[in-house]
């Protein structure tokens, strides 16, 4: 008999989670098994241990046509970047080396197949949950091929969505690629789950889907039963569960608020990010996979203002080469124009590490190697990111981007190298434009206030806040614990926020801002005040700034700037923002 789960409190229990897709859902829950695919392991008999080899053969290779199969249909419906996470899964399932040591298991051990692959695949899943984030999210495809195996070793193939006959919220353990495939919009209204990050490429294709997800609700599954009501805010990153009528209401007029709102931000497309004195503003968008190009244009910005290449480097146990970034950096290159398109060079390190980097264990990470230190002790490494980048630009909409700069000879030799690769391709004659536009990230202190310097040896600035802030205010910007410190509003970020934007002004080039403070509602009318050039933010976020931008008046937001500098703590500022917002903005949640 299976345990009574205890029930559920009538208050409704708000869990906090990671938000993995925006929107709202309210709905009953659909809850995904999880002990499903629970194995237990069985000693085989001698004469049993070929037919157990060939049955797990079997089952790989239909796992692997599924793969095929389920490639193909994503790709018709979301495209082909999308769908290359299939043919991970595939690849995954082709290596021979893998198979080998789970048949010496069979032969060795006489265990049977089940049980052999689901050890190894789980061995080699805590492997990679115990590195950092992204190897956590890794660890979610090596769960997700083990389910698919097992269900072939079983001889189930009805996928188990097939049993859902009305819409339903998913509440499963982890979001994993095969889930979402499923995912008709028809059948699913949401998911939830206990694990999970953001940058996962279920949450991903969540995204592209457009269904509302929130992951990293710890013990969700186990507090939930079926046909339990759920609201799922993929906006706030939360989970209400058996909500009350009143909070229902409510939910159900913002939904249907969002829902308007939606449509109504969709005209603000095509028009221009200009305040209503018309000042322009450049609003781009942020990359960090190159799956999201797509819904930049769809969002209305103009172009990339910050193209993550770490994704490039993950997920590989060999550096990428100089031709295989020139393709990818010239496709999205390619699919923004004339929209310019700025290619951060690679920024591994601290919270991101890859196969192909041997970074050993550091006391501190995120002061540690990381980012240009390490491309400038790698200069073969950097040269082929730098070619890539510089041969890409044949329309001249792209643009590079340095990040953690520290220091002026840290720049100077950058800049050594980019002339050198230049120079390099020119003898190639290779066809370039005439000029790629050169870019420093202003996210360490030091570089902030040598900002003057910096901004007299390179075309542009962009102020990356994520960073910044978590050096200028000593707050580790991964940190729970420590997070209501990390201030976007905190008067000595602002500050040097103005100044960093003033120095770039004098020495004649634009400041941008792509860091997640250029997204926060709070902080747009002080920055567009304090002169900023351009605001990056995530392709989502894009209708909701420009909406703040367009009914923005240059003069007022100026004088509250001014103001706000005056300000000695983040509450003062935050209180002065407020009273600016709310009869303006009264559509807008600050
Ligand atoms: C930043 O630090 O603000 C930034 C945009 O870079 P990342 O978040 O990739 O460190
Ligand atoms: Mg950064």
């Amino acid at each position: 008999m299976p345990k009574k789960k205890p029930a559920l409190k009538t208050r409704p229990a708000v869990l906090p989670g990671v938000s993995a897709s925006p929107g709202i859902a309210i709905g009953k829950v659909f809850l995904m098994p999880d002990d499903h695919f629970k194995t237990e392991p069985r000693v085989i008999a001698e004469t049993q241990i070929a037919p157990e080899i060939a049955r797990l053969r079997n089952a790989i290779a239909g796992t692997r046509d599924e793969l095929q199969r389920d490639g193909a249909r994503t790709e018709k419906k979301i495209g082909k970047d999308n769908a290359r996470i299939f043919e991970f899964h595939r690849l995954m399932l082709e290596d021979e080396y893998f198979l080998e040591e789970i048949i010496a298991v069979i032969r060795n051990q006489r265990l049977n197949a089940a049980a052999a692959f689901a050890e190894y695949l789980d061995r080699y899943a805590e492997q990679l949950g115990n590195k950092d984030k992204i190897f956590r999210e890794r660890a979610a495809d090596v769960r997700d091929i083990k389910r698919r195996v097992l269900q072939h070793l079983r001889g189930e193939t009805t996928p188990f969505l097939e049993q859902v006959t009305e819409a339903v919220i998913v509440v499963a353990r982890e979001l994993t690629p095969s889930l979402t495939l499923a995912s008709d919009r028809n059948k699913i209204k949401a998911f939830a789950t206990d694990l999970g990050g953001k940058t996962s490429h279920a949450a991903i294709l969540m995204r592209s889907y457009g269904i509302p997800a929130v992951v990293g609700l710890h013990h969700l599954t186990g507090m939930i039963k079926n046909d339990d009501r759920v609201i799922v805010d993929g906006d706030k990153g939360v989970v209400l569960v058996n909500p009350d009528r009143a909070t229902l209401a409510r939910y159900r007029i913002e939904k249907s608020k969002r829902e308007a709102g939606i449509r109504r931000l969709g005209r603000l497309r095509d028009l221009p990010a200009d305040t209503s004195d018309h000042r322009h503003l450049m609003l781009a968008a942020n990359v960090e996979f190159a799956d999201e190009v797509g819904a930049v244009l769809q969002h209305g910005a103009t172009g990339i203002g910050l193209l993550r290449t770490e994704y490039l480097y993950l997920n590989s146990s060999t550096l990428p080469t100089e031709e295989e970034q020139y393709q990818e950096y010239h496709r999205i290159a390619a699919a923004v124009k004339p929209q310019p398109v700025i290619i951060r060079t690679m920024d591994l390190g601290a919270d991101k590490c890859s196969p192909c980097l041997d970074i050993p264990p550091e006391a501190n990470p995120m002061l540690g190697w990381r980012a240009i230190r390490i491309s400038l002790e790698k200069p073969e490494m950097f040269n082929a990111q730098i070619k890539a980048i510089l041969r890409a630009n044949t329309d001249g909409n792209v643009k590079i981007l340095l990040p953690m700069i520290s220091a002026i000879p840290e720049l100077e030799k950058a800049l050594a190298l980019i002339e050198k690769a230049q120079r390099e391709l020119d003898h190639q004659r290779q066809k370039l434009a005439p000029k790629t536009e050169i870019g420093v990230m202003i996210e360490v202190p030091s570089a902030a206030l040598m900002a003057d310097a910096i901004a007299e040896r390179v075309d542009f600035l962009s102020i990356g806040t994520n960073d910044l802030v978590q050096y200028l205010l000593a707050v580790d910007r991964g940190n729970d614990r420590i997070a209501h410190l990390y201030e976007n509003l905190n008067p000595a970020v602002l500050r040097l926020i103005k100044s960093v934007i003033d120095a770039g002004h004098s020495r004649g080039v634009w400041v941008g801002m792509c860091g997640e403070m250029a997204a926060d509602r709070l902080a747009t009318p002080l920055l567009i005040g304090m002169g900023i050039d351009e605001l990056s933010v995530s392709p989502f976020d894009v209708p909701e700034i420009k909406k703040i931008i367009r009914r923005t008046d240059f003069r007022d937001v100026q004088k509250l700037a001014q103001k706000a500098l005056t300000f000695s703590t983040t509450k003062e500022i935050a209180e002065l923002v407020r009273q600016y917002m709310r009869p303006r903005f009264k559509d807008i949640s600050i």
